[in-house]
């Protein structure tokens, strides 16, 4: 596989970043996960404008252009042979050369690593036929979720939770109200109307749950955007979760109680097929 470090796009085994890079040290750093299908890149103007958010907010120097960006996504598209897949970004605050908590000088050098994963079939994931099964954890992360960084052992220990406990993926809950998954939005449905969580720096502003509101709009379903509880969810028609690499992915029980029916729900069904339709549309 071949890698962008910085400018370079090298063999995976030759690509290296020092010891004292920030990322590395401090989780000092943000990412970003485009999607690829049919070799196109899915939203991939919104990702960008994530990107830029998070780095302003923590302060860290946009190292290249939206242009660049492109090209080196195209470029590792190309040189990896991706039908399917998906292009992970990180930008790190760099490697100061030693390690100290103060921000090192603003023009220290930003590390930006770039790597494809090929995920054939990624469209039609058998999982997206049975659905996903959830159970709750508490909310442990930090109070700045809507900044994208690497910092992601808290829901890497939910997600090993969850599997333990046979499940899919966890949602997460804070003073008693979901806030997101592991690494995806939550939905729930109810009659015509999706019900998700406002945005706040309480969770990630998915770039995907802004199409996928666009879609359900557009489709004369009612948006509301507001915290519910684990008890509602239960008790709702359908729920679902959406994320660049998941898509729509139906959630069929949540901590071992059927949704709805306990299978895959039309509002979900068709919500997926409508955001891949226009998304192999739309994209570049
Ligand atoms: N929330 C969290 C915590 C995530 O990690 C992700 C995936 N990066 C999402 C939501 C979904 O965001 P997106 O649709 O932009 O992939």
């Amino acid at each position: 596989r071949t890698v962008y470090v910085n400018g370079d796009y090298l063999p995976e085994d030759q690509a290296t970043v020092s010891v004292f890079d920030r990322g590395f040290l401090m989780a000092d750093g943000v990412y970003e996960v485009v999607s690829v299908l049919g070799g196109k890149l899915i939203d991939f103007d919104g990702h960008m404008v994530r990107l830029k958010r998070s780095l302003s907010e923590l302060a860290i120097t946009n190292p290249l252009s939206d242009d660049d960006y492109l090209a080196a996504h195209r470029e590792l598209v190309a040189r990896n042979d991706i039908t399917d897949g998906l292009v992970y970004l990180q930008v790190t605050r760099g490697n100061p050369g030693d390690r100290d908590f103060a921000y090192p000088p603003a023009d220290t050098v930003p590390t930006v690593v770039m790597f494809t994963q090929a995920k054939p079939g990624l469209a039609d994931a058998p999982a997206a036929r049975t659905g996903w099964k959830i159970v709750s954890v508490e909310d442990l992360r930090w109070g700045r979720r809507d900044i994208k960084t690497v910092q992601l052992l808290y829901p890497s220990m939910a997600k090993m939770e969850a599997k333990a406990r046979g499940a899919d993926d966890a949602w997460m809950v804070q003073d008693g109200a979901v806030t997101e998954g592991t690494s995806n939005n939550a939905y729930i449905v109810k009659g015509n109307t999706i019900i998700t969580r406002q945005l706040s720096h309480d969770i990630l502003h998915g770039i995907t749950r802004a199409a996928v509101l666009r879609f359900a709009r557009e489709a004369q379903m009612q948006v509301e955007e507001r915290a519910f509880t684990i008890a509602e969810a239960q008790a709702a028609d359908e729920a679902f979760v959406t994320s660049a690499s998941a898509f729509v992915m139906p959630v069929i029980s949540i901590d071992g109680t059927p949704v709805g029916a306990g299978e895959v729900g039309p509002v979900a069904r068709r919500l997926r097929e409508i955001y891949l339709e226009e998304s192999l549309k739309t994209g570049t």
